[in-house]
Formats: C-alpha cells, structure tokens, sequence
C-alpha cells in the first residue's frame, strides 16, 4: 500500500511538472498573449501554483516609434513605445502637453468616452482610440509599456493591430523579475442594453465569443458569429490583422460629429451596397466579426491584467465592454487574481484583493 501511494505521487509529481512544461514551451512558441495554461480543473491549478510564478511579466527590449493619423481627428501622431518597470502597467503618456501631469493609466475607470472607439482621460488629459493597441499588448502578454503620444490620439495604422505586434517583435519583449498577475473570472457578469450583452464567465484560459448583428446584404454574405479558444487560435496569426470596418454611407454622419475625419480604405475596410472597396478583399472571411473580439480584447485589457475566463458578446461594441469591465471591478465575488496592487508613476492603481499577494 505504502508502494502505490509513493508512485501515485511520484505519477502525479511528474505528470504536473510535464505538462508545465508542454504548455508553457507551447504558450512561449505561439505567444498566446500569455496566460498560463489552466486547461486543468482549479484543484490542479492550485497544485501546480507554484510553478506557475515561473510566468513573469514582460516589458518591450527598448523603446520603438511609428508614425501614423489619428483615424477619428485624422491629425498627424507620433507614437513611442518605452520599456517600463515590472508593475507599474499600462500607461499612455502625451509628450505634447508642457504639463507637470501628462499621463493617463490604461484602465477601465479611466474610459471617458465610448463612441466608434474607446478614450480615456484623467482629468483634462485624454487620449483616444487606445482600444486596438491594448490588444496587441494583450495578444503578445506585455504587461508594462509606456506609450508616448505627440497628440490626443493613438495612430490608427492599417485599423487592425497587427502593426503594433510588428513594431513589438521589431524590438523583441523581455521577461521581467515579477510574477505576472492575472484577473480570474469566478461567477458570470452580465451586462446588458436593449438587445445587445456582454459578459465574462469563468473558464481555465481565454476564450472569446461574438455574435454580430446587421441588417445588411454585404454583412449578410459573411460570418457573423466566431468563437475563439486561445488555447488552441493564435491571436497573433489568426486575429491581429482582423481591420476596423464600416458602411461608406455611414460615413457622412461620422464626419458630422467629428468622427473618422481620417478613415479611409489604407485604415478600413469600406463597404458599399455592392460589397468590399478595399483592393484585395478581405483577410480573413470572418474578419468583420474578428474585429469585434480584437476589440472587446482590447478593451477588457483596461482591466489592468489578462483575464482567465470566457468573454461573450452578442451586439456588443466600446460601450458595453467598458460597462462590463467596471461591473467585473464592483463585484469583489466574481473575480480573483494571483496578484495585487499596481502603484504607477505617482498614483495609486486600484488595490485588488489584498489577500491575493499572499496567493502567490
Ligand atoms: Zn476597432
């Protein structure tokens, strides 16, 4: 008897510490935005814990800078990536204001306006359209960056993220001596408006659903639904070049409240009645609904972390992701973390649960 519950645990010993390594060499190959891999029931996650401190946050090697428009004021923006300190997150910095203050955290209280794309401001400081940039963060696991702006709004690029994923592997990403801290999603929250929810429940890793409705005969001849499990769907690979999109008759309206004075088919993809403008088509044949979860992605990393838990979206767009991401924060039952607080350049970041430093 003594003989079976040596090997049983000599079996359980090497079958954990194996399949760390299976995973992790797998996460590390595809750079899965760099969650751990919980595709194992809670009780065998809390028994590998300690294994799982070997993941560590990750900063950029040094600082890269592109040049692009602002797709909503359509001005000129430089923008620069800069390495930054283990636990000090995500920060937007606009080196164009001759102010003591000049810099916004990207995080979910911080989101000031919603419309066609997210902004956030503190106080009169305000940057806009950080929604796709935050998921190429989310998508190559970067857990600290400054992002240095020469005006209000990130540059839209080519309206996917994949030029930021591009910029990044230009520099490489460097580990650094700090666990990397995760948000555990733990009962479902729901949040709703008309027709169209959001909600996070729990699941072991990431997964993104979305389900796009319009009334269109373009939209209508591709999907409108996808459901992506990264834990076997590179986000780099298979998500990161989905484009921003709209109707050409839309656009009118747009420019009327000051939207999109900068879109154009080099930043999206442009639909008429007939079909798809741009010149080559579309990348991926469900890029439309990919570009929604590129976005809720993008938008749900203003958490402060990555999420372990499943994201499904039914209509939903900038409003309800960033409604969803602060009814996570309320509700201290519905989520954990293996980290704590984040204390950025002369601010507090929100404290999470006090008892989650001992977790770890
Ligand atoms: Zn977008």
């Amino acid at each position: 008897m003594k003989h079976l519950v040596a090997l049983s645990f000599i079996f359980i010993h090497f079958y954990l510490h194996f399949s760390f390594i299976f995973f992790s060499t797998r996460y590390t190959l595809r750079a899965f935005g760099g969650f751990p891999p919980l595709f194992f029931q809670n009780w065998v996650v809390h028994s590998i814990k300690v294994k799982l401190l070997m993941l560590k946050q990750r900063t950029i090697k040094q600082s890269v800078h592109a040049i692009g428009i602002g797709v909503h004021s359509g001005e000129k923006v430089r923008m620069t990536l800069r390495p930054a300190e283990a636990n000090t997150g995500i920060t937007f910095v606009r080196s164009d204001l001759n102010t003591v203050h000049n810099q916004v955290p990207a995080l979910a209280d911080y989101v000031a306006d919603t419309t066609l794309s997210t902004s956030i401001a503190d106080g009169s400081i305000q940057v806009a359209t950080v929604e796709h940039v935050m998921s190429a963060l989310w998508g190559l696991g970067i857990d600290n960056l400054l992002i240095e702006l020469s005006s209000e709004e990130v540059p839209i690029m080519d309206g996917s993220a994949a030029p930021f994923i591009n910029m990044i592997n230009s520099v490489g990403i460097v580990e650094q001596p700090a666990q990397k801290q995760f948000l555990r999603i733990t009962r479902e929250v729901k949040v709703t408006q008309g027709d169209a929810f959001a909600l996070l429940k729990p699941y072991a890793g990431f997964k993104a659903g979305y389900t796009f409705v319009a009334d269109h005969q373009v939209y209508d001849r591709y999907p409108k639904h996808v459901s992506i499990d990264f834990s076997s769907t590179s986000y780099v690979d298979d998500l990161s070049g989905a484009r921003s999109f709209g109707l050409i008759d839309e656009l009118p309206h747009a420019h009327a409240i000051n939207k999109c004075l900068g879109s154009s088919l080099e930043n999206a993809v442009g639909i008429d009645s007939s079909g798809v403008l741009n010149e080559g088509g579309l990348r991926y044949r469900d890029e439309f609904v990919k570009h929604k979860v590129l976005d809720a992605i993008g938008d749900l990393f203003l958490l402060g972390r990555p999420i372990l838990g499943e994201f499904v979206g039914h209509m939903s767009g900038h409003a309800l992701n960033n409604k969803l991401a602060r009814a996570v924060l309320r509700c201290d039952d519905a989520w954990d973390t293996v980290g704590y607080s984040i204390a950025g350049p002369g601010r507090s970041r929100p404290i999470l649960h006090p008892e989650a430093s001992s977790a770890v």
